[in-house]
């Protein structure tokens, strides 16, 4: 069975979220598991192209457009538009090219939503026995453009394929619409798409799509995340030295944060794109009283504007500077260097359709405080490896805080929540499977 993902992203190739982590890592188990999968992703000016997914033999091809030789960082919609419309018909030339004639294609968010459309619209034989599938990672992000913005000499011959009357496209509309089967990224996730709970107005799309609508929870890559060989992580540490080597690393991250030196204070993290999805409103009171509490909270995050400066102010405050730290950028090894530092994890969430940093934290021992929706509720079993909190209210959220102060005043018990959280396996192989059983039933 041959199956290509077409994604913007793919770690550690280019990533800015949880995306590029599940197209690096789902295909290689897949391959394991006997399916020959490809990638194809854009070929960005400021990356590197190896052939292959690192440490795999799972090819990677790359979708040449003018479009994706310099960053937009204004995310300019005349631009965003046709760039991933001129994705869309590259990927598939691409694949064409390589002469990879898939069974299935499976499109990942709203970048490749026009995958699905094209192939309807074209019955290009090369396709002919090709099913698609579109992944929902975050329905919040539609793709919703004016048609006229594909006026572009690379884009505009596609624009007859759209009904005259029709002013603007939404690129994952497209994609649900045409695909044969949808996905999302947790069983529960898909319970509050179907609700309209968490749908973005895509409740009657998906409602359309009866039977053909699942959520298979996301899996991580354990060879990138493992706290026994990271090479980022200032000390590396498995079940049996987990306390000793979280101290450890804990001294040497707040030594490089300008934090007290001091392994008894109890450390926070949060890491998430900063917007308004990732809950940063519940964070921020906690963060002002970080120095009453007598805790620490390290922050990496990279986002809009109104949450860095409010952040930045915090981190300006002099009775604040022994007690938090706020890191901009994208900064992987830092990253890694506060999973392997953080006795716990804040994920407060408003939605979260599967969310990775609860699983990340929970391989490195730090025990997740979040929110209880999509693959957060999926993945952590509250009181035994992490809390979950219901109402998303500060209240509601502090009192998890104070339950994970009251454990960290008992060491034995924190120990045992500890290995119960490195012993939780998220590794990709069952949900790779759960891929596998939903290919074969659609090639059936
Ligand atoms: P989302 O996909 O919504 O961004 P996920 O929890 O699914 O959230 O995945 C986030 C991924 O991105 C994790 O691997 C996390 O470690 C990483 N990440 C998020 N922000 C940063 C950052 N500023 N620097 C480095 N890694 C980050």
């Amino acid at each position: 069975m041959r199956v290509a993902h077409i994604a913007f992203e793919c770690s550690p190739i280019f990533k800015t979220g949880g995306l590029g982590d599940v197209v690096g890592s789902l295909p290689k188990e897949l391959n394991k598991l006997g399916v020959e999968s490809v990638v194809v992703m854009p070929k960005y000016g400021w990356i590197q192209y190896p052939k292959n997914l690192p440490g795999s033999d799972v090819k990677v091809f790359y979708a040449d457009s003018h479009f994706f030789n310099k960053p937009n960082p204004s995310h300019d919609p005349k631009i965003t538009a046709p760039k991933y419309a001129h994705f869309a018909i590259l990927a598939l030339d691409e694949l064409k090219r390589q002469n990879f004639v898939p069974d299935i294609i499976q499109c990942h968010d709203w970048h490749a939503g026009l995958v699905p459309f094209l192939i309807k619209k074209h019955h290009d034989a090369f396709f002919e026995n090709t099913k698609t599938i579109v992944t929902l990672h975050n329905i919040a992000f539609k793709g919703n453009f004016p048609v006229r913005y594909l006026n572009t000499p690379q884009t505009k011959h596609i624009l007859d394929l759209f009904n005259s009357r029709q002013k603007v496209i939404s690129f994952l509309k497209e994609g649900i619409k045409n695909t044969d089967f949808v996905t999302t990224v947790s069983p529960y996730h898909a319970r509050e798409i179907r609700s309209g709970k968490v749908s973005f107005g895509f409740k009657q799309v998906i409602r359309k799509k009866k039977g053909k609508f699942i959520g298979i929870l996301n899996g991580l890559d354990y060879q990138f995340w493992n706290p026994r060989g990271d090479k980022f992580i200032f000390q590396k540490f498995n079940l049996n030295t987990v306390k000793s080597g979280k101290s450890d690393n804990k001294i040497k991250l707040q030594k490089e944060l300008s934090l007290e030196k001091n392994p008894d204070i109890p450390l926070f993290a949060f890491i998430a794109r900063l917007t308004s999805q990732k809950g940063i409103e519940l964070l921020l009171p906690l963060v002002e009283n970080a120095g009453k509490k007598r805790i620490q909270i390290v922050i990496l995050g990279k986002g809009e504007r109104k949450y860095t400066k409010l952040l930045k102010e915090y981190a300006q405050k002099e009775e604040l500077k022994s007690w938090i730290s706020v890191n901009f950028g994208f900064n992987e090894k830092l990253a890694h260097r506060i999973y392997g530092a953080a006795d716990f994890f804040l994920i407060p969430s408003f939605y979260e359709p599967c969310g990775l940093t609860q699983m990340i934290a929970m391989r490195y021992g730090s025990i997740p405080i979040a929110a209880r929706v999509g693959g957060l509720k999926d993945s952590i079993d509250e009181g035994k490896n992490g809390w979950l909190f219901q109402e998303h209210t500060e209240k509601a959220f502090k009192q998890k805080i104070d339950l994970a102060l009251r454990l960290w005043e008992n060491p034995e018990k924190l120990q045992h929540m500890r290995e119960r959280c490195m012993h939780k396996d998220f590794s990709w192989r069952r949900s790779a499977k759960a891929y596998l059983r939903l290919y074969n039933r659609l090639l059936k």
